[in-house]
């Protein structure tokens, strides 16, 4: 099984090296034949502007798309959850438009407002989360089921074959929400 991870801009090599210690081999993606016999891809933690418009230039946006929406499973983190995202609640762009939800950008506050919180997830038990310049969910479609909140606030979700994080699990050495993805792709295959 190959995972692919975006690879125009952010936390790359963070997620390369978590999928690495799972056992599992990555493939960076940077154009559409990379793309092809994947069993999954991560949309990493970043800055979606920027990996908008290398996606865009780069003729990645369109098979991107395409893969997703015919089930290819997906891990977004952070500015990846905001990729994903069919809305965002502050912001006069749309992404990818692939999951039901609807983000507020940034909502946690600048960088310099970064914190770490303990949260608690279905079937995962407790993880620590890191919140960078956070997406926060601000509406959830009726087939997008949480996994996990910090109080009242959705922070790790799932509809489908799609995953999506607030927080930043690629920066913490905790493997659980990598390790759930991969059992996702592995179902699927
Ligand atoms: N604020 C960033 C964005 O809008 C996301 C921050 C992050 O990924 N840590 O893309």
């Amino acid at each position: 099984m190959t995972i692919g991870v975006l690879a125009v801009q952010g936390d790359v090599r963070e997620h390369v090296s978590v999928l690495d210690r799972l056992g599992t081999e990555t493939r960076r993606v940077l154009r559409p034949e990379h793309l092809e016999g994947l069993s999954g891809i991560v949309f990493p933690g970043g800055e979606s502007t920027a990996m908008w418009r290398l996606i865009d230039h780069g003729g990645l946006a369109g098979s991107l798309s395409e893969a997703l929406r015919g089930g290819l499973p997906a891990l977004g983190t952070c500015a990846g959850m905001i990729l994903l995202a069919r809305e965002i609640t502050n912001w006069h762009e749309r992404y990818l438009e692939i999951m039901d939800i609807a983000v507020e950008r940034n909502a946690s506050g600048r960088q310099v407002d970064s914190f770490e919180r303990v949260i608690s997830c279905d079937g995962l038990g407790t993880l620590p989360a890191v919140f960078i310049r956070a997406p926060y969910v601000r509406r959830l479609g009726a087939g997008v089921k949480v996994l996990g909140s910090m109080g009242d606030l959705p922070v790790l979700v799932r509809e489908g074959n799609w995953l999506a994080a607030s927080f930043h699990p690629e920066l913490t050495g905790d493997t659980r929400v990598h390790g759930y993805f991969l059992d996702m792709c592995r179902k699927e295959r």
